[in-house]
């Protein structure tokens, strides 16, 4: 069955489930985004700093899929905070991708300190008007970044990027979300390869669905509302992966993995980071 869209606050669609690609050299980066674009996925996720989106952008161009079909994102890295510093990195960035217009355009993280965000975000307000993004959004943003960005900005996020998985649910954050009319996605879904889907609880469920804890853990997400973009350049696991669309957890499975949340971050703290 085909990956749910759920639409941003600017009308534009966004595929549920896309395949996220930190780590991935560019050279095998070509061969991964090939073989999830078999397996169905069409948005795919990168970064400037994760320093393959000219593999990426390879594969997409070599599928010969439409490009209305396929949802695009990338990232500005922190260096390149600033008004012009964004304008210039936005242009590199679609170079090296092959294309004239990106889905999503994402401020990496909000590097509170340099306090840079708000100028950054004009850059990215001006990247939209011109059509250059069709939706722009943030990424590690905290609620009071969130706020203090709305509050300044002509356009809303559409999205914020987020370490979101079953030890670290951002309760919290996904409210804030909710009122301020933000789509919420999980990165570093599965939690990383870190021992999340070796969770006893997860197996259980697994079990009762015949089913993987991958794909447990993407039906959650799921479930919960998340944009999720799980990274595997397997391609049994890039396959299974994206078979998530065929069954549904009920109340039980929700309130054991509901468990498991004990804000464990797997990554940096948005708050001092860069
Ligand atoms: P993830 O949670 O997707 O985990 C990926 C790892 O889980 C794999 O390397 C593998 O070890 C394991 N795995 C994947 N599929 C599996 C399966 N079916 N069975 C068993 N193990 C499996 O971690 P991630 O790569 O950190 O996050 C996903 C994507 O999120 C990234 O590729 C990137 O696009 C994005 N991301 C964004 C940020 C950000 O700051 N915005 C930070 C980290 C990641």
């Amino acid at each position: 069955s085909k990956v749910p869209a759920i639409t941003l606050n600017n009308g534009v669609l966004m595929p549920q489930l896309g395949f996220g690609v930190w780590q991935v050299p560019d050279d095998e980066a070509t061969a991964a985004v090939a073989t999830a674009l078999e397996a169905g996925y069409r948005s795919i996720d990168t970064a400037a700093v994760y320093a393959n989106e000219e593999g990426t952008g390879r594969a997409l161009a070599a599928s010969g899929l439409p490009r209305e079909e396929l949802f695009v994102t990338t990232k500005l890295w922190n260096t390149d905070q600033g008004y012009d510093a964004a304008l210039r990195a936005f242009d590199l960035s679609l170079s090296k991708l092959g294309l004239d217009f990106v889905d999503l355009y994402l401020i990496h993280w909000p590097q509170p300190r340099r306090d840079a965000y708000t100028e950054t975000w004009r850059a990215l307000e001006r990247i939209a008007a011109e059509g250059r993004a069709r939706a722009i959004g943030v990424s590690n943003f905290q609620p009071a970044h969130l706020r203090r960005l709305v509050a300044g900005s002509e356009v809303v996020p559409a999205v914020n990027q987020v370490e979101l998985h079953p030890w670290l649910a951002q309760a919290g954050l996904r409210a804030v979300h909710a009122e301020l009319g933000i789509a919420t996605e999980a990165w570093s879904p599965l939690g990383q390869g870190k021992g999340l889907l070796d969770e006893p609880v997860i197996g259980k469920i697994a079990a009762r669905h015949g089913r993987t804890p991958a794909q447990v853990v993407l039906r959650w997400h799921l479930q919960l509302g998340n944009v999720v973009i799980p990274k595997s350049v397997t391609p049994s696991r890039i396959r299974e992966n994206a078979d998530v669309l065929g069954f549904e957890l009920a109340a039980q499975d929700l309130a054991e993995l509901a468990a498991l949340d004990d804000g464990t971050r797997l990554g940096p703290d948005p708050d001092t980071f860069g």
